[in-house]
Order: C-alpha cells, then sequence, then structure tokens
C-alpha cells in the first residue's frame, strides 16, 4: 500500500457556541490541512509513471476548496456550523473531496503545531 500527503495552510475564524472555555470566544487560527491518499498500485505508464497521484492535481482539487469556504473566512458561516471544530472541518472536507479525489483516505486538520483531527475514511 502506497500513501501520499499533500499540506496546505490557510487562516480563518470560528467560535465555538457551546464550548464551556475560552473556545466560546470568537477567535483564529493558522490552519493546516493534511489530505492523504492511498494505492496499492502506482500508475504503470505515462506522465504519472510510478506516482500514487500528481501532488499537482491534488492542490488542483483542493486549493480552489479553500479560497472558497476556508481562507480568511468565518467558518461558522462557510460550513454553516455552530462548532465547527477541527474533528467537524476534517470530515466536513473528506465529504467535500471524497468524489473529487480517487483514493482519498483520510483529512487531517491541525488548529496548532500540537493539536490535529483526522477523519479516516471507513472501512467498506
Ligand atoms: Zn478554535
Amino acid at each position: 500500500m502506497f500513501e501520499v500527503d499533500k499540506s496546505f495552510h490557510f487562516e480563518a475564524g470560528h467560535v465555538l457556541d457551546h464550548h464551556d472555555g475560552k473556545c466560546r470566544h470568537p477567535h483564529g487560527h493558522s490552519y493546516v490541512l493534511k489530505v492523504t491518499i492511498r494505492s496499492a498500485e502506482l500508475e504503470k505508464s505515462g506522465p504519472k509513471k510510478n506516482m500514487v497521484m500528481d501532488f499537482s492535481t491534488i492542490t488542483e482539487v483542493v486549493k480552489p476548496m479553500i479560497d472558497h469556504y476556508f481562507d480568511h473566512k468565518w467558518l461558522n458561516d462557510t460550513l454553516e456550523s455552530d462548532s465547527p471544530s477541527a474533528e467537524f472541518m476534517a470530515k466536513w472536507i473528506f465529504d467535500f473531496l471524497e468524489s473529487k479525489l480517487i483514493g482519498l483516505y483520510s483529512i487531517t486538520i491541525f488548529e496548532t503545531k500540537t493539536c490535529s483531527a483526522t477523519y479516516i475514511r471507513p472501512l467498506a
């Protein structure tokens, strides 16, 4: 099994309305989004020979989503949630990208260098 990752950065704001701590106050993060693709096989021929997926292909799919819904956005509005946590974002992004990226395996959202949440494709 092969696995490739591509990471993206964006800045965004949110508030977790029901939180019992400081996250109930509006604030922002410098997020890192990691997209993971898995494949049992590599491309056998052509310009992508011996690749799972060209990193630039991942960027072509993910960048427009980031620009539209995430970068410098208020996530409560763009994701239509009163609690856009890292976990919620990871699942939202997985659902958004699943049909667009063959082999999408997981989405990880880092809110900080030490805090992240991952949504993994359920077993079929
Ligand atoms: Zn936060």
